[in-house]
């Protein structure tokens, strides 16, 4: 799990879902409560498996050397609330955050974007690292699979760490999608009468 946290930052990086020091990833240990997450203010992809620490629910470190994520919060958050998440995933994906500057949701304009995504909340700013925030994004992912954070970046939850890529990697291809599409006028919507069975299909 140590080895497939750090592996993800740096193909995050290089697909260009963070910078090399923005983002953040854990995974929840089984049933317990811990989490290996990444390590604080690292360039994320030069992180090795033994880079990983150890954390409590509480936030306090039980291995590595370490300071956890300043974001430990919200994902201790999620994993509180959410008992079928055992990855929690922040990017600071550009499209993503480009459209959430401008005002405009990310819609369910493909197929791929209404099975996997659902809405997806814009959570007003808020200040990395903040109680406020982990609490803002606990009570968001609780019933939503992403939320945008004002001026910042992604979360998404997974039951897996691919599950939890995946829902990121979907959100930023939609928006560039409707970032294309907003130059030639504007995104086609899938027909109001089908989204709902569009949803029901199996999820990707
Ligand atoms: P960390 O390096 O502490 O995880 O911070 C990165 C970040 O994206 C904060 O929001
Ligand atoms: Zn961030």
């Amino acid at each position: 799990m140590r080895r497939q946290l750090a592996k993800c930052m740096a193909s995050l990086v290089s697909k260009g879902l963070m910078t090399g020091t923005g983002g953040n990833a854990s995974v929840r240990i089984g049933e317990s409560g811990e989490l290996l997450i990444t390590p604080s203010g690292v360039y994320k992809p030069d992180l090795r498996a033994d880079d990983i620490v150890k954390i409590d629910l509480d936030g306090n470190l039980l291995e590595g050397a370490r300071p956890p994520s300043i974001e430990w919060h919200f994902h201790t958050a999620i994993y509180r609330r959410r008992g079928d998440a055992m990855a929690v995933l922040h990017t600071h994906s550009p499209y993503t955050i480009g459209l959430a500057l401008a005002g405009r949701q990310v819609e369910p304009v493909t197929v791929e974007a209404a099975m996997v995504l659902g809405e997806v909340p814009i959570l007003e700013f808020m200040l990395p690292g903040s109680e406020e925030l982990g609490r803002a994004v606990g009570d968001a992912l609780t019933n939503h699979r992403a939320a945008i954070l004002q001026n910042h970046g992604v979360v998404t939850a997974g039951c897996n760490l691919a599950e939890a890529i995946n829902i990121a990697e979907v959100l930023e291809a939609t928006s560039k999608m409707m970032f294309v599409a907003s130059l030639f006028g504007g995104a086609r919507l899938i027909p109001p009468d089908r989204i709902e069975s569009v949803r029901g299909l199996n999820k990707v």
